[in-house]
């Protein structure tokens, strides 16, 4: 597979950045990454690889290569350092708009000119954010999935200014690393399976949040009805119920309709530091969840 860029940055390792900075790596790319926090990349790594090894799942990368791949990842906590002679910088920090612009203020200051900026926001079109950067035209949404668990697909969309021949460069790059890109032709909040995904999200929270339903009870629905090995709230556990939260709160912020808040029981969740996987608790327990063990879906077994 043709590669279009040399060199890729990524800007935030948090649980989505150090996969992608991963997964480019084993493409064969150069890539840096840059985080505010200290050994963000080698604790992410740790944790991705424990709870993906504890799952038993194929990761998109071989087990055998992600030694190899960790240590071609240059981490820096110098901005600068990381986006020099880069081709395309992916920018995956907390989910906050105004944050957001501040780094994509920074990456149009210290990064060439030739460089590609994208943001890997989950709710945020790159129209909101795109001119801070001080290059519009090379700014674009590609928006990834649970990557190393074998989600091998990502939304890509442009911004009001973004030229064809970038967003065929973003394409291109997603292919080279193994991904089909969902491209989005109009500009939509949540892009193309994110929008879907989201319906999900939000009633699977509606009912639990006003008491409606037990989690429990949606998550082995969806099983049964999908054949997926988790449901909407194992998978909130694995996105972060705080990236969750945020990603609700942007979408509600947008409509002002009341539906869209998301409940204030999750709220309360995230307050007790009850993020999911990346801090052992969420909705489930970890390493070891419920929805893993082999009485969730046994209907002869009375759990909760
Ligand atoms: P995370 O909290 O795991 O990681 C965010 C990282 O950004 C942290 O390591 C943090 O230290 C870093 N950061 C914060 N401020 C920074 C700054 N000023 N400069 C550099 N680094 C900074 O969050 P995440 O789940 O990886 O989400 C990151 C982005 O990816 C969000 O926009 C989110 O919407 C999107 N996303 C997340 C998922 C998911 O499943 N979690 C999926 C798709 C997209």
């Amino acid at each position: 597979m043709n590669k279009p860029f040399e060199r890729i940055a990524v800007v935030g390792v948090g649980f989505l950045g150090t996969q992608i900075a991963m997964l480019s790596a084993y493409a064969g790319y150069k890539v840096t990454a840059y985080d505010t926090r200290q050994n963000a990349f080698d604790e992410t790594y740790n944790k991705l690889h424990d709870d993906l090894k504890a799952k038993t799942e194929t990761p998109l990368i071989p087990w055998d290569d992600w030694e190899r791949c960790r240590q071609a990842v240059s981490v820096t906590s110098e901005l600068k350092e990381s986006l020099k002679d880069v081709d395309l910088v992916v920018e995956a920090v907390t989910e906050d708009v105004e944050l957001k612009r501040k780094i994509f203020k920074q990456m149009g200051e210290v990064a060439p000119p030739k460089a590609i900026f994208a943001t890997n926001s989950s709710s945020l079109p790159i129209s909101r954010i795109e001119e801070s950067s001080g290059r519009p035209e090379r700014c674009l949404n590609t928006h990834f999935y649970q990557l190393l668990q074998g989600m091998n697909m990502a939304d890509i969309m442009g911004g009001t200014k973004t030229l064809p021949e970038i967003l065929e460069k973003g394409a291109d790059w997603l292919r080279s690393l193994g991904l089909i890109p969902l491209k989005v032709k109009k500009e939509i909040l949540g892009f193309c399976f994110n929008s879907v995904w989201r319906a999900i999200k939000k009633q699977s929270l509606y009912l639990w949040g006003n008491g409606f339903v037990d989690f429990r009870d949606i998550d082995r629905a969806w099983r049964i009805f999908t054949g997926m090995k988790m449901g909407p709230f194992g998978l909130m556990d694995a996105v972060g119920l705080d990236t969750v939260y945020n990603i609700e709160m942007v979408y509600f912020t947008d409509s002002k309709d009341q539906k869209d808040k998301p409940p204030e029981a999750m709220l309360e969740k995230i307050k007790r530091g009850e993020l999911g996987v990346k801090t052992g608790k969420g909705f489930y327990t970890y390493p070891n969840p419920e929805f893993l063990q082999p009485d969730f879906l046994n209907p002869q077994k009375k759990i909760n």
